[in-house]
């Protein structure tokens, strides 16, 4: 059953069965809780980051123990899926570490799903040690299969490196999502080949409206291509069937007839998807943002190293959660050219 605002009850019990679970104003439960573990990244997409990014000092960022110790008590508030996020996570120092520990929440069933988005540089290395600290899924971000294009998306990437991540994903067991932004010009004729690609190796792709977060010193609407013409598009090669699956998620599944995959479609510009959020964001300073496309936000740093008890901390958080909007409102049209927020994708992770 779903309330008016789109929150499933079962959300809602299941949240409101815990002492002092997190409920925003608009009876949405707070399950979900993204944390960019670093802003920094090894590419430089040209979506996501201008070629010149000033980053954090390291001194500013939490240590991996206040990242556990910060997750630790959204779990303890009903946090049921957490996603580790950047920047690129797998290159935040001892990253492991911070999995491992998480990982208790895990076998404590507390934490339903520990999961991550990745641009899959680094996951050769890592794959088979995130499945044994029991990540079942991941993301991949890939909006392209052509080397040369790859490089020019990305600045720096080597296409063949993440190609042999998603490999070693795969063979160790983790169920691999692709994650592709739409980019007018760029990858907008080849959203059919990646699907093909990705179904053939049984991964469901997610095709994602570039949103106007940062200044990337390029201009949004050159890049902006609503998904309405990718459907089109897809729509005269393959039989896109509508379906009720969905991963709490924001994106609306279709089932693809003649390859049997899954594909979704995040339309932040073109449909708003806030009725049903359950998820907030933190930042490796410690910022939580209680809605991605709003500046508001609550410090938790400070509170977190205020005290050794989570007492301040939990005050905090359900303090925030009083202030979370009932949603975003982007616009990239030609009055609009400039980022809606001043913040990167990569200081909150998508
Ligand atoms: N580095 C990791 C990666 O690329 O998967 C994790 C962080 S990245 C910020 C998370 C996701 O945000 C990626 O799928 C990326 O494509 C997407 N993203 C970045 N900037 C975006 C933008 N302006 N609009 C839409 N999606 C964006
Ligand atoms: Fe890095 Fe991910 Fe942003 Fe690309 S989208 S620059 S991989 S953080």
């Amino acid at each position: 059953m779903v309330a008016t605002n789109g929150t499933s009850t079962l959300d809602l019990d299941r949240a409101g069965t815990r002492p002092g679970a997190l409920i925003d104003p608009f009876l949405r439960a707070i399950t979900y809780l993204r944390v960019s573990v670093t802003d920094r990244c090894d590419f430089r997409c040209v979506y996501c980051m201008s070629e010149h990014m000033t980053f954090l000092p390291k001194a500013d960022l939490l240590s991996l123990e206040e990242l556990d110790r910060l997750c630790s008590a959204f779990i303890a508030k009903g946090v049921t899926k957490l996603r580790l996020t950047g920047g690129e996570p797998l290159v935040r120092r001892g990253i492991m570490t911070l999995v491992s520990s998480l990982s208790r929440h895990l076998e404590s069933g507390a934490l339903k799903e520990l999961t991550l988005t990745t641009n899959a540089s680094q996951l050769e290395k890592y794959a088979a040690e995130l499945k044994s600290h029991g990540v079942e899924r991941i993301n991949v971000s890939l909006d392209t299969l052509d080397p040369d294009k790859f490089r020019a998306i990305t600045r720096w990437g080597d296409l063949a490196k993440v190609l042999a991540g998603i490999d070693a994903a795969q063979a160790a067991g983790l169920q691999v999502k692709i994650n592709a932004v739409a980019l007018k010009g760029v990858n907008e004729d080849e959203i059919g080949g990646l699907l093909a690609w990705a179904h053939g190796r049984g991964m469901d792709l997610t095709v994602i409206e570039v949103m106007p977060l940062g200044d990337i010193g390029e201009d949004r609407l050159d890049q902006y291509l609503p998904l309405s013409m990718v459907r089109a598009g897809l729509a005269e090669h393959y039989t896109l069937e509508d379906i009720e699956y969905s991963t709490g998620g924001p994106a609306r599944y279709v089932r693809v007839k003649e390859t049997g995959g899954r594909l979704g479609f995040i339309t932040p510009m073109t449909h708003n998807f806030c009725e049903s959020c359950n998820r907030v964001r933190i930042t490796c300073t410690g910022t939580l943002y209680m809605c991605l496309g709003q500046d508001d936000a609550a410090d938790l740093r400070g509170p977190l190293r205020a005290s050794e008890s989570d007492d301040l901390v939990h005050a905090a958080i359900d303090e925030a959660i009083t202030r979370k909007p009932k949603g975003h409102d982007f616009v990239i049209d030609r009055r609009h050219r400039r980022p809606a927020l001043s913040r990167h994708m990569s200081v909150t992770g998508g």
